[in-house]
């Protein structure tokens, strides 16, 4: 990662990033190594390990030219690459969490993450404590003398609030504590955590990077100081992806930046038809001028992906699945990021503190790369199923 790392522009810098083609007989893409076993020449080379690969587990060409290029988006000074966006959640919360420790998890996190923290960080005797998106600054107070994370996601699952991502990072600095972001729904492209304070940045590549709804697989940035921490737990849990998911998501990169700006006027277009509709009170999309949370996205972030959600003016649940039912090109289904679009009724159920104060149903929708016309008539649809109950 050089200082002239971002002189190209993003499609350019994602169309070359990651391995180079003369390393292997020219070949645009690279090898899809499968392999556990990796040779050594001679006695004494095995003995001192004195080989680039030397495990399956350890890496080999194909996830390297991975992690090089998430180096290169991230600005980080080592990737590693998991089997899923669950798992690059969970892996850095291990590297960096003893029985003792506390940490802080924004309230609206992400559902897994926070089964995750209640299941395996508390049996393991880590303190839990959830924080309001909206903290900023103010986190200081939540600071505990024992507090080693800071957890955060910006925008948050669902809800989409804002966090300001300086101003924690510097005040969990300030306390000495990290800051790991679960950064899946920008992106790189639209996001750099570390260039904001953040010390690991997550993605679940499963997401953006692979974008066709067919694998599972995460990745963890770290900055020089987290690097080796982060990459000894890494090894000790031998949490290796298979090489052809890892191939998959280079492939996915390349055509990434593409991909995303589509999502994203698709996703724009959609969220200012739903303001004006009668049947929807607000429309939770940090790119909106109406949002709560705008002017940090406005400050911090170069674009918005093509997830988001409305609220319906009244109803529960009968009128959330009356409109969900009536929908025929968004597909019922959780996770995003790939081509087609996906609609879901949201369960604030978990939340203690970003509980929001919603009038009716929230629905999230991702926006995927079909006409926007079409999705439009199908959220009429749905829209007329409300009105047939
Ligand atoms: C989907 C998602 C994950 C987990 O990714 P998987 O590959 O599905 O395990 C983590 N964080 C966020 C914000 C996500 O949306």
């Amino acid at each position: 990662m050089g200082t002239d790392e971002r002189k190209s522009g993003t499609n350019t810098r994602l169309a070359h990033i990651g391995n180079d083609p003369g390393d292997f007989f020219g070949f645009v893409n690279p090898p899809v190594v499968h392999a556990s076993t990796v040779l050594f020449p001679d006695a004494e080379t095995m003995a001192t390990r004195n080989q680039k690969y030397t495990y399956g587990t350890r890496g080999t060409p194909t996830t390297e030219a991975l992690c090089q290029a998430i180096d290169e988006l991230e600005g980080s000074a080592g990737t590693i690459a998991v089997p899923s966006g669950l798992a690059a959640v969970c892996v850095p919360l291990l590297a960096f969490l003893s029985a003792g420790d506390h940490v802080l998890i924004v309230d609206s996190v992400y559902y897994p993450t926070r089964n995750f923290a209640e299941r395996m960080l508390r049996r393991l005797g880590v303190e839990v404590e959830y924080y309001d998106p909206h903290v900023g600054a103010r986190i200081t107070d939540l600071m505990k003398p024992n507090t080693k994370v800071v957890f955060t996601e910006s925008p948050g699952s669902n809800t989409f609030e804002m966090q300001d991502i300086p101003a924690i990072a510097e005040a969990a600095h300030g306390g000495g504590a990290i800051v790991m972001m679960d950064n899946t729904w920008a992106t790189p492209v639209f996001f750099r955590p570390l260039d904001h304070g953040v010390d690991l940045s997550i993605n679940a590549a499963t997401k953006y990077p692979a974008g066709h709804s067919d694998l599972l697989l995460g990745t963890v940035s770290a900055n020089e100081a987290c690097w080796k921490q982060l990459h000894d737990t890494f090894i000790a849990l031998g949490v290796c992806p298979a090489p052809d998911d890892v191939y998959q998501v280079l492939r996915g990169l390349r055509s990434m930046g593409v991909r995303l700006a589509r999502h994203q006027e698709s996703a724009f277009a959609i969220a200012r038809w739903l303001e004006g509709r009668q049947e929807v009170a607000q429309v939770l999309h940090p790119g909106l001028e109406s949002h709560p949370g705008h002017a940090i996205w406005k400050r911090d972030f170069s674009g918005a992906s093509g997830v988001f959600s409305f609220v319906l003016a009244k109803g529960g649940k009968r009128e959330a699945h009356a409109f969900l039912d009536a929908l025929k090109i968004f597909g019922l289904g959780y996770s995003w990021g790939g081509f087609e679009s996906l609609a879901v009724h949201v369960s604030l159920e978990d939340r203690t503190i970003a509980k929001g104060s919603y009038p009716g149903p929230v629905i999230r929708l991702q926006i995927g790369l079909e006409d926007v016309e079409d999705l439009q008539a199908d959220l009429e649809t749905g829209f007329e199923g409300l009105r047939a109950l």
